[in-house]
């Protein structure tokens, strides 16, 4: 088959494949939307179109495992699919709790249908679904589950539904203890998916009590409700109640369930991002597992906004520019090599969706899902929203991707400016 001609080939780029356990340079051949071959050099084959990625990162379609993409359901908070996706050079998004029971119908139809990129999600627990980023708690309380019905749905639809999201604050602990996340984890088992926990950000209850959970308490009962390869979410956030206590100390039942239970860690990056937090907790020898961006309507600039208000009352607010290749070139600063950056965004989240034998690696036979990053080397400068500014020597942005073998040039509007320090 050495001589048949392919559709496409990418040339001279550097590969890494974290699950085939490559790192150097190969040529990529493509057909009918599959990766056909992976070749130190297919120079002498064929192809109908070639790609020259000299000086360029190739790696497997990158996979965004928190999005939220459920653009105008979600009021402001969902964004354009294809500009976080395809278009910012991410194959794969992964919708955090978005749908719900009620409206993954919409989501399929409106949403994953009609998008170039591959858009999956993990379904709310809640009937309501992800409205505004939970701006209402009153809207998540037990009443609104139904656990049932949400199995049910789940299970009717595979291809879509990979995991079940769930909130560990926004007011629900302070007004209903552990009791939705219990019925989360309902959901969770009854559909045989994992269960996605956002953490961090402790509310009062608004009845003027002002009583705010103790994080530590809440870790100590959140913990035990997980199961192995349940996911918790935000561990560098700079809000109370998450990872890192507020003595700067890392709970020692989060360490045994990370390091021992096989409970999954998603960054999450979102506005809730510091690098104090995040180097307190890799120094403690957590290390997360994937890295989604949690990009949405409240952490990113929108196009036509028209300068609303009410953006900053929203609790998911931030200003530093973000997206998953800023995600990627922060732990790149903070010490993490390359190849663990890579696995987070490509292997280990296939693993987590099940769908290792389809996307997340570049052997061949698998979906032609190809990210092309350029590595910028200088002086940048990055951000996040305590107010921190670091200088970084190496900056990962996105050139274009393959999606199924058709590519898609890095034009969004959500990529951030490289910042020369
Ligand atoms: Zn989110």
């Amino acid at each position: 088959m050495a001589n048949a001609p392919m559709e496409t080939i990418i040339e001279n780029g550097r590969v890494i494949d974290p699950a085939a356990g490559l790192d150097g340079a190969f040529d990529i051949g493509i057909s009918s939307g599959r990766i056909t071959a992976v070749e130190t050099s297919l120079k002498q084959n064929q192809a109908l179109n070639r790609i020259d990625a000299s000086g360029l990162l190739v790696i497997p379609g990158m996979i965004d495992t928190h999005a939220h993409v459920y653009q105008h359901v979600t009021g402001k908070f969902g964004l354009e699919a294809d500009l976080v996706g395809v278009r910012s050079g991410v194959t794969t998004l992964i919708d955090q709790g978005g749908p719900s029971c009620m409206t993954i119908g919409g989501f399929r139809h409106f949403i994953a249908k009609r998008a170039n990129s591959r858009v999956l999600a993990y379904i709310s627990a809640y009937l309501v679904g992800g409205l505004e980023g939970h701006l209402y708690p009153e809207l998540y309380g037990p009443g609104g589950v139904n656990v049932e019905h949400t199995v049910r749905v789940a299970k009717e639809n595979p291809d879509l539904v990979k995991g079940v999201k769930a909130h560990a604050e926004i007011g629900g602990q302070s007004r209903w203890g552990l009791e939705v996340i219990k019925l989360g984890q309902e959901v969770a088992e009854g559909a045989n998916l994992p269960l996605y926990i956002h953490l961090g950000q402790l509310w009062p209850t608004d009845d003027g009590s002002g009583y705010i959970p103790n994080a530590e308490e809440l870790m100590e009962e959140l913990i035990p409700v997980m199961k192995p390869g349940d996911i918790l979410a935000h561990p560098f956030t700079r809000h109370p109640g998450g990872f890192v206590s507020a003595n700067g100390d890392i709970h020692p039942i989060l360490l045994e369930a990370v390091n021992e239970r096989d409970i999954l860690v998603d960054v999450g990056h979102g506005s809730h991002f510091s690098f104090a937090a995040a180097r307190r907790i890799i120094e403690a020898g957590i290390f997360p597992d994937t890295l989604g961006a949690d990009m949405h309507g409240y952490n990113v600039s929108v196009p036509n906004d028209d300068g609303d208000t009410a953006r900053e009352a929203n609790p998911f607010f931030g200003v530093a520019p973000f997206n998953l290749t800023i995600a990627m070139t922060e732990l790149l600063h903070l010490g993490v090599s390359l190849d663990k950056i890579v696995a987070m965004v490509t292997s280990t989240p296939a693993r987590v969706l099940g769908m290792r034998d389809e996307i997340g690696s570049l052997q061949p036979g698998m979906a032609a899902d190809i990210s092309v990053l350029k590595v910028e080397t200088g002086r940048f400068r990055l951000s996040d929203n305590s107010g921190a500014i670091e200088i970084c020597e190496q900056l990962l942005r996105p050139e274009f991707c393959l999606k199924s073998g058709v590519r898609h040039d890095a034009d969004s509007v959500f990529i951030p400016e490289a910042y020369a320090a």
